[in-house]
């Protein structure tokens, strides 16, 4: 059985916890590997080697960095496919999709080369008689990162980028379900120039975490994972005096107006809904569909759903893969089985895969939902695609301001006043006009509102940068001797 160890100072170090995790297969059910869950102790020994390589790092030259986060991204970019390949064995996404997700995830690098330019602080040349005052940015020290099962390149691209360019040193823990991906980065890291110690890996569960978030040394958390973890991750880790930004979990509204063209709402809504089988936080989940189309457009749904090719990301034909495990699997089969008991209308039941080797769902669809219901009141995470019916416009957009979720939104429309209005009165962080997935381009910052995220600096891009530094304002002077005299007032400006 292959096992996969922690990345500590540039080399692969086995676990001596006694503690393994299982990796499977998702596409067959099986287990494929071991991962080494990491001990207080073990946590402890890797923050004290960041630690140690925190000052070097600071000290090196930003020029240094970037040239190393430019190579960096030559070698991510020279081996897209084969880092594609540990995300489709250990998460199952299909290749196109995995490949998708690394090129969002270079952005962040490429984002991260140009952090000299916007380091830059504020000078105010005699701001009173013979006083320069000037802004610096300045790193944290060693900062960790927790990331999801879902996207195991890009959300740790998301924060180490920026983490490591502002010159902390970073230890990430991924997600224990898809741990390879992230041993894979980390030694094109290593090939890159970066000095061992300044990135480290630790693979783990709540232990690990745990320790991470009381541990005296580590300056700040970024997590991404589901909204309960999330709010614990948030509240424990500021408790103990860190910065703490922790993304959570999703309900993404996709409000289609009448005036909308609805073949084009339709591609969108079924790509945004089935694409990476629902496990994406940006995925729709929710159609609402103004009722003088709602029909038209279930319709158009009907015909695209059974289209959608589901398959192992081996099969090249295959555009949706299986989901992560089987218990998160049967989960998502449950919100189906239960609806129609609920109300709701099951239009497609894409439980029938259940019985097959590895964790297939096919597509689903359900009509008629409401607010109370199961299968819209929590996240699924799943290829389940539900559609409520609105009477309005006013409707759809308070059913998505009263959800307890607000990371991404969308609304389907040719009228550019409605959409304006709506990107205005909207409670959600990600809007998308026209646009299913609107997540932000690498030089904006992306996070939701509400319970999609605990802190208040979102994630990469200009907050990033914020994040991961702190700023310092010096007030300098060189006088003249001879006007020195004790004054015992505030300092004023003259
Ligand atoms: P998760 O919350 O189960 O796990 C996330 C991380 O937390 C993992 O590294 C895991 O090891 C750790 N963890 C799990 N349980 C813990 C506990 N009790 N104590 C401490 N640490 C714990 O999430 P997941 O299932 O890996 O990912 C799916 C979730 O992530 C979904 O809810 C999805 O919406 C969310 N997500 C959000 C975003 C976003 O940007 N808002 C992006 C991707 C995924």
């Amino acid at each position: 059985m292959q096992r996969i160890s922690h990345w500590v100072n540039n080399k692969v170090v086995v676990g001596t916890s006694g503690r393994t995790g299982k990796v499977f297969n998702p596409a067959t059910g099986e287990q494929q590997a071991e991962v080494d869950l990491a001990s207080v102790a073990e946590v402890d020994a890797v923050i004290a080697k960041s630690k140690a390589a925190f000052p070097e790092w600071r000290a090196t030259g930003m020029s240094r960095r970037a040239e190393i986060m430019f190579r960096t991204r030559e070698l991510l970019d020279a081996n897209r496919k084969e880092l594609a390949t540990y995300l489709t064995l250990e998460h199952g996404k299909v290749p196109s999709d995995a490949l998708g997700e690394i090129a969002r995830g270079i952005e962040n690098i490429e984002f991260a080369c140009g952090i000299p330019a916007l380091m830059k602080g504020g000078y105010s040349e005699q701001a009173s008689g013979g006083v320069d005052v000037y802004s610096i940015r300045q790193p944290l020290g060693v900062v960790a990162g927790i990331t999801p099962f879902n996207f195991p390149a890009m959300v740790p691209m998301w924060m180490f980028a920026n983490a490591i360019m502002c010159g902390n040193t970073f230890i990430l823990k991924p997600s224990e379900k898809d741990p390879s991906a992230s041993m894979f980065i980390a030694d094109l890291l290593r090939q890159a120039g970066l000095p061992d110690g300044v990135f480290n890996v630790l693979h783990g569960d709540k232990e690990a975490v745990d320790r991470l978030l009381v541990h005296p040394d580590i300056q700040s958390v970024s997590f991404v994972g589901s909204t309960p973890i999330a709010k614990y991750v948030y509240e424990t880790g500021t408790k103990n005096g860190k910065r703490v930004q922790a993304l959570g979990g999703a309900k993404n509204h996709m409000l289609v107006l009448p005036d909308a063209d609805l073949d084009m709402a339709a591609d969108a809504a079924v790509s945004a809904a089935y694409g990476s089988a629902g496990e994406r936080c940006m995925a729709i989940s929710v159609v609402l569909a103004v009722d003088t189309i709602a029909d038209a457009l279930i319709e158009k749904l009907k015909t695209r759903v059974p289209n959608i090719k589901v398959g192992p990301g081996t099969d090249p034909s295959a555009e949706m893969g299986p989901l992560i495990s089987r218990e998160h699997r049967d989960k998502v089969a449950s919100y189906i089985n239960n609806a129609a008991g609920e109300g709701a209308t099951v239009v497609i039941d894409g439980t029938d895969k259940v019985k097959e080797a590895g964790f297939f769902l096919n597509p689903s669809l359900i009509d008629n939902v409401k607010p109370g219901m199961k299968c819209y009141d929590e996240e699924i995470f799943g290829p389940v695609l539900t559609v409520m019916r609105v009477k309005s416009y006013a409707e759809g957009l308070k059913t998505i301001n009263d959800n307890e979720f607000g990371n991404g939104t969308a609304i389907f429309t040719r009228d550019g006043g409605v959409a304006r209005q709506f990107q205005y009165d909207v409670q959600v962080g990600m809007v998308g006009i026209n646009v299913p997935i609107p997540v932000p381009v690498s030089y904006y910052s992306f996070g939701g509102w509400k319970a999609s995220l605990f802190g208040d600096q979102h994630m990469y891009g200009p907050e990033g940068i914020n994040f991961f530094t702190r700023g310092k304002v010096v007030t300098s002077r060189w006088p003249d001797p001879r006007t020195s005299a004790v004054d015992l007032g505030f300092p004023t400006n003259r």
